[in-house]
């Protein structure tokens, strides 16, 4: 038999592509490894719950404060205003996500992807199942490439994929303290010194019972487990039990191109999509696998491939401002001590937060409020050209 489409890859990526085009009526096959729980801090807006449906029970915290600490350890403490930020484990949450795709009707197969080959039958997946060891082979007509970071999809099958650059990020998941001096369960902090990350930064996410502690950096001379030692420590977590260490890398930049022209397109961190200042991927990823799947869907109506190249289409023109914006924050910011401490200087503004909690919390930038975009415009030049010392504005 030929499938419709073929997913490769059971995270928020794929399997959102695969829930989606299975409850469109499209004959799915979904592969995943499956075995290892992918390293996450599990942050995801409201925006991820309400456009995938995503129920309470996924989630293991709630919170209503961002705490920025910069390199002096000055707090600026972000209420999120009309909302709040969700934490899911990736554990639970990926694996909702699976068994959902395979009730709308996706054929669901536990093995991990080779290859593709090509005859004139059409186009063949070739995984090796999980179960027998065998080479299993599927046919279809359209495959979506959701395998994540390092994807074998990209590389093997789209211009660019073995070229994307990456942060390597690691994390600690440990138990929580409960409500401390030093602890909230219902705050993140995120913490910008560059003794814990020179370019990214350093976080503690609260899951509930337990807790993601970590950084992310793209200088591979930095000891990862002695930074996040470091973390903990002035986190005050350094006693906590710790559960799980691990550590995976986050693209740092879209690929100019998801598909092969031909029959594959990829999606989520396949394609490079994670967004740029904050490393947030889970939104973006199911975004991803949504617009791999109309694509797909699109090539499937008109039999045309170069219809492949819809989904970086639709997705850009959703996201592309944004992610331009974050990446210009990144740069100016992340480079050194001296910017981190303006960086967080910038947060006491109310402004500021709201807009960057806006953002985040709807992926739009609002265009209400000329005002404050000018103020913030003029905050931003005086703290980039150092006019300024940090504590004054
Ligand atoms: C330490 C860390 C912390 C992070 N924290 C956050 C956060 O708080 N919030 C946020 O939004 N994002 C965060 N991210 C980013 C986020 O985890 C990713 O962007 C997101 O998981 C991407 O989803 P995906 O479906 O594209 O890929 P993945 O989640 O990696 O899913 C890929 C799937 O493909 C499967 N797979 C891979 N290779 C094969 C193969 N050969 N054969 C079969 N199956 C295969 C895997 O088993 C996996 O299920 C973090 C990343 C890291 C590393």
């Amino acid at each position: 038999m030929t499938y419709d489409v073929i997913v490769v890859g059971g995270g928020p990526a794929g399997a959102t592509a695969a829930h989606d085009l299975a409850e469109a009526g499209r004959k799915v096959a979904m592969i995943d490894r499956d075995g290892r729980i992918k390293p996450c801090g599990g942050a995801i807006p409201p925006r991820a719950i309400w456009d995938f449906n995503i129920p309470e029970d996924q989630l293991v915290a709630k919170i209503n404060t961002a705490r920025m600490i910069s390199p002096t350890a000055r707090k600026v403490d972000i209420p999120i205003e009309n909302g709040f930020v969700g934490m899911v484990d990736r554990e639970h949450f990926d694996e909702f996500l699976r068994a959902r795709a395979s009730r709308s009707g996706a054929d669901r197969h536990t093995g991990t992807y080779l290859r593709i080959e090509r005859d004139d039958q059409g186009s063949h997946v070739v995984f090796r199942e999980k179960e027998t060891g065998d080479e299993v082979r599927l046919t279809g007509k359209v495959i979506i490439g959701a395998d994540g970071a390092r994807s074998k999809v990209a590389q093997q099958e789209v211009p660019g994929g073995d070229k994307i650059p990456y942060v390597i990020a690691y994390h600690e998941i440990i138990e929580s303290p409960g409500k401390t001096e030093h602890y909230d369960p219902t705050r993140c902090d995120v913490v910008y010194d560059g003794k814990i990350s020179p370019d990214f930064y350093g976080w503690v996410f609260p899951h509930g019972s337990s807790c993601s502690v970590g950084m992310g950096t793209e200088d591979l001379d930095i000891d990862l487990k002695k930074a996040t030692a470091d973390l903990r420590k002035a986190s005050g977590l350094a006693d906590c039990k710790t559960i799980r260490k691990e550590g995976a890398p986050i693209p740092l930049e879209p690929l100019k191109k998801w598909d092969n022209g031909r029959d594959v397109v990829l999606a989520g961190d396949a394609a490079g999509v994670v967004a740029p200042s904050s490393g947030e991927g889970i939104y973006y990823a199911m975004m991803g696998g949504r617009v791999a799947g109309r694509a797909a869907e699109k090539v499937l109506a008109t039999g045309k491939a170069a219809n492949l190249n819809y989904a970086r289409k639709l997705w850009m023109k959703d996201h592309k401002t944004v992610f331009k914006v974050l990446r210009s924050m990144q740069d100016a910011y992340y480079k050194s001590d001296m910017r981190r401490e303006r960086f967080v200087s910038l947060c006491h503004d109310v402004d500021v937060q709201r807009l960057t909690f806006e953002a985040y919390m709807n992926k739009k930038l609002v265009a209400a409020r000329p005002l404050a975009h000018i103020k913030i415009g003029i905050k931003n030049m005086l703290h980039l050209t150092g006019l300024v010392r940090p504590e004054k504005v």
